[in-house]
């Protein structure tokens, strides 16, 4: 018997993310996981230490609201080196539990009842959610074509009086696209004088290969000083499991975070905050993943050349888009399900991200993965025809 009987639902639609139900579809079939994008392999053992040294510095208490001064100098330090842009590091920058919790802050602080947030789809799983449980209404605007490419006459058409936010991605998750030079300074034209607040989440920020670049909303005056910018220490370090992250703001902005910060979760881990001020230090740490995750994504694409997957190489992200149209007519959330129940690999159907869950028959595989794990994926993978 249920102990409270009228419970009303905030989100009564809501269902588990497909990354959960990949993984643990993934682990009762023994697959290889290359599904939800985490590393298989471990974070640097001097940054363990350094979170060790700390706890045993006696850094064990709350940490200021905003994260510790150290991380906040080095954080904003890194920032101008890279775009330019100089935030003011008492102001302007909060350490939060990973981008999750920085996207939440944002939607939760701006995000009144009635209002719309322009997102575009495919989109990373937390931001719809987000915006109901704020009362907001999510506007979906799908990217398009093979490159899931900005359509800007499709997100004028959805600004209205009521637009108070637009999210965007890049590098982006799960295209791989990754928004160009042009694409933001088209964005900036967009939003001149408007009063709507970009939440760009750029926590693939360091990975990108070939010649693309990125081209974060800080770099851009007319972006940054409306953008709320959420980074990921998890995607950068190899560490998704320590939730370690932060965003960057105006001040006038940060001010309101600030208020959701102090009574949801007031700080986060004082000792990793230690650590990451100390290796942010060494700014190869940070500068290399993108020639890192190159190999990588080369080798995963390298290896599958001669399967029936059809591959447009991703330009940023951990993650590769495999279409397989040649090879069956089934949806694409069935096949990812049968892959993993008779083939032994783990991967994400696009459409649960795309607007109506339009479906183009593309999967997404993580390549964020041991070359030994990337030659089984692609062993499997050469059986499907
Ligand atoms: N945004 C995107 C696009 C992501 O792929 C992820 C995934 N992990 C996040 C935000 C969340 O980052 P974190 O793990 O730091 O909360
Ligand atoms: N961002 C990760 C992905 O796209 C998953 C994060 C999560 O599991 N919430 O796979």
């Amino acid at each position: 018997m249920a102990t409270v009987s009228n419970i009303s639902s905030k989100l009564p639609k809501h269902e588990t993310s497909i990354f959960s139900v990949m993984s643990k579809m993934a682990y009762e079939h023994d697959a290889v996981n290359l599904s939800q994008g985490y590393p298989n392999f471990d974070t640097d053992k001097r940054l363990k230490e350094l979170v060790y040294e700390a706890m045993l510095d006696g850094y064990n208490q709350y940490a200021p609201l905003a994260g510790i001064a150290l991380l906040r100098e080095q954080i904003v330090n890194k920032i101008e080196s890279l775009h330019g842009k100089k935030y003011d590091k008492k102001t302007e920058i909060t350490v939060t539990n990973g981008a999750t919790q920085a996207l939440y802050l944002a939607i939760t602080a701006f995000v009144n009842p009635g209002d719309e947030v322009i997102v575009l789809k495919p989109a990373y799983d937390s931001y719809e959610p987000a915006i109901k449980l704020n009362g907001g209404i999510p506007v979906l605007v799908q990217l398009e074509g093979e490159e899931y490419k900005l359509n800007f006459d499709s997100i004028k058409q959805k600004i209205s009086s009521k637009t108070r936010m637009l999210i965007i991605n890049t590098p982006h998750n799960p295209s791989g696209n990754v928004f160009s030079n042009a694409e933001m300074l088209q964005l900036e034209k967009l939003l001149e004088g408007t009063d709507i607040i970009l939440l760009s989440d750029e926590v693939y920020e360091h990975i990108t290969f070939d010649e693309a670049k990125h081209h974060s909303a800080s770099a851009f005056p007319n972006l940054s000083k409306r953008a709320i910018i959420c980074a990921s220490f998890g995607k950068t370090f190899h560490n998704t499991g320590w939730k370690m992250g932060y965003c960057v703001a105006p001040e006038e902005l940060m001010a309101e975070i600030w208020k959701v910060m102090e009574v949801n979760v007031f700080c986060v881990h004082h000792p990793t905050q230690r650590a990451f001020a100390k290796y942010l230090e060494t700014p190869k740490h940070y500068l290399e993943l993108g020639e890192f995750y190159q190999e990588k994504r080369d080798t995963f694409l390298n290896l599958i050349k001669d399967t029936a997957f059809k591959a447009i190489p991703s330009k940023g992200t951990y993650f590769q888009l495999l279409d397989y149209s040649e090879i069956s007519n089934e949806s694409d959330v069935e096949f990812s399900r049968k892959l993993i129940k008779e083939f032994g690999i783990a991967s994400i159907p696009v459409s649960v991200f795309n607007k109506d869950q339009v479906d183009y028959r593309q999967l997404r595989f993580c390549f964020a993965k041991t070359n030994e794990t990337l030659e089984k994926a692609a062993e499997i993978l050469k059986k499907i025809k």
